[in-house]
């Protein structure tokens, strides 16, 4: 029966009583169970579904395998209003979505001439003959709406059964992402229960997850009191800790009020550990500060080997502010390129604050800027010692009007340290430049 299917737009209109608020999504692709790669375009459907109040309350990957696949989609069809699918859509054997869907909705399969059509015209304006296989991404289940993919040969399916709403997307995310769009904004948008979703990220530095927590346990009854309810999620990652607020309601004002209030309170209750209320990284934080201030930055690495200058400079416009960074990691290039004085080093040791301080000046003074930042550390796995365990780095910052020295010991292999040692001067750059 072909009269229900249809491009886009000018097949079915359905008029459905009940509305989404739940829904599940599964990936599919072997290829997504191997350590290789990734399932990514479960985030982007997540985040396009949640901005309509849509709750994802589970995701799961099958690899390209009719009978799990089947398995998980019987469970999806029972616990959720829209589940929905993407990858195992190509020409393949190995490709099963349709069919398994098909299969499970008890829908057969029919060739759809207008997709063969259309796959048969890509190959064309390419000079190509269309390969037999490439048939099977015309055999859609009957009933299902055609979602028309401008970027490949797989179009995007619609389906609606009683309970639930179908979607299977293609898998490679530049053909998912604008049917995902379109799909969002011409069906979801209308049949999800009239929630909105909105998130807010607040990023901070200098204080365990245990304490941030601590600082926050007041907040967090208060908000889940509230007329519109505020959820907090607190996350940790090498040297920053991110506390993610939600907040959902049939108001955008409403939701966006709540959620400004919350952000307020928590970046009163933790001061300026905090170092974005808007999910910017340190480094650009860091650089809208210096562009602010007006003042130019030069950075002498030891330990961190270039990365604190290399996530400075990962902000686009920061040529407006880092003149140059040196990275020394002999004593003698810091004596040769810094004029840190020989002495100092045999005496403190390369990694002290006192070396930090000359790096900082040193390259200060070589470049005339504002700002001077030393870094120098011990990153292992050797080179510790009793009074200096592997992970302490030393980091200076100078300006016209302070300096300022600090000493931190981090845990975790070479990039880990190297990574905590970049944050931690990012953020004491940070801090000694906020205050001034
Ligand atoms: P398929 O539709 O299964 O033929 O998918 C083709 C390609 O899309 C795969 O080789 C992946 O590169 C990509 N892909 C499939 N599923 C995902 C996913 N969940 N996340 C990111 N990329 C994916
Ligand atoms: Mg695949």
């Amino acid at each position: 029966d072909h009269t229900c299917l249809g491009p886009a737009g000018s097949g079915m209109v359905v008029v459905t009583a009940h509305a989404i608020g739940r829904a599940a999504i599964i990936a599919v692709g072997s290829e997504l169970l191997t350590p290789l790669r990734s399932d990514t375009n479960s985030l982007q459907i997540t985040r396009a579904l949640n901005g309509h109040g849509i709750d994802i309350v589970f995701k799961g990957i099958s690899g390209d395998d009719r009978v799990e696949l089947a398995h998980l989609l019987r469970y999806a069809l029972a616990r959720v209003e829209l589940i929905v699918l993407c990858g195992g859509l190509g020409p393949t054997d190995d490709d099963v979505t349709r069919e398994v869907v098909a299969d499970v909705l008890g829908r057969p399969m029919r060739e759809h001439s207008a997709i063969a059509e259309e796959i048969c015209q890509r190959f064309a304006a390419r000079g190509l003959g269309m390969p037999a296989i490439n048939r099977r991404q015309a055999m859609v289940p009957v009933g299902a709406e055609i979602l028309p993919n401008a970027n490949g040969t797989a179009p995007g399916l619609w389906i609606e059964t009683d309970p639930n709403f179908v979607l299977l997307l293609p898998g490679p995310p530049r053909e998912l992402e604008p049917i995902l769009q379109r799909v969002v904004e011409e069906k979801l948008a209308g049949l999800a229960a009239g929630q909105l979703l909105h998130r807010r990220t607040i990023r901070l530095t200098g204080r365990s997850e245990s304490h941030a927590e601590e600082a926050l346990q007041p907040l967090y009854a208060e908000w889940a009191g509230a007329a519109v309810p505020v959820t907090a999620t607190i996350l940790a990652a090498p040297g920053q800790i991110e506390l993610h607020l939600a907040a959902r309601g049939g108001s955008r004002q409403a939701v966006v009020a709540a959620l400004d209030r919350a952000v307020e309170q928590a970046v009163a209750a933790l001061g300026r550990d905090v170092f974005s209320a808007n999910g910017e990284p340190l480094e650009a934080v860091l650089g809208q500060l210096l562009t602010r201030r007006q003042m130019t930055i030069s950075v002498a690495e030891s330990c961190t080997g270039g990365l604190f200058t290399s996530r400075l400079t990962d902000v686009a416009g920061s040529s407006r502010y880092v003149d140059r960074a040196v990275v020394c990691y002999s004593n003698d290039a810091k004596v040769d390129l810094l004029g840190v004085p020989a002495p100092l080093i045999a005496k403190c040791g390369a990694v002290s604050e006192e070396v930090a301080l000359a790096m900082a000046t040193g390259v200060r003074a070589r470049s005339g800027t504002d700002v001077g930042v030393g870094i120098t550390g011990i990153a292992g796995p050797t080179g510790g010692t009793p009074q200096k365990p592997v992970g302490t780095v030393a980091m200076a910052v100078v300006t016209p009007d302070a300096s300022s020295v600090r000493t931190l010991t981090f845990m975790g292999d070479r990039t880990l340290i190297k990574l905590q040692a970049s944050q931690a001067a990012l953020d004491l750059t940070r801090r000694v430049l906020a205050v001034q």
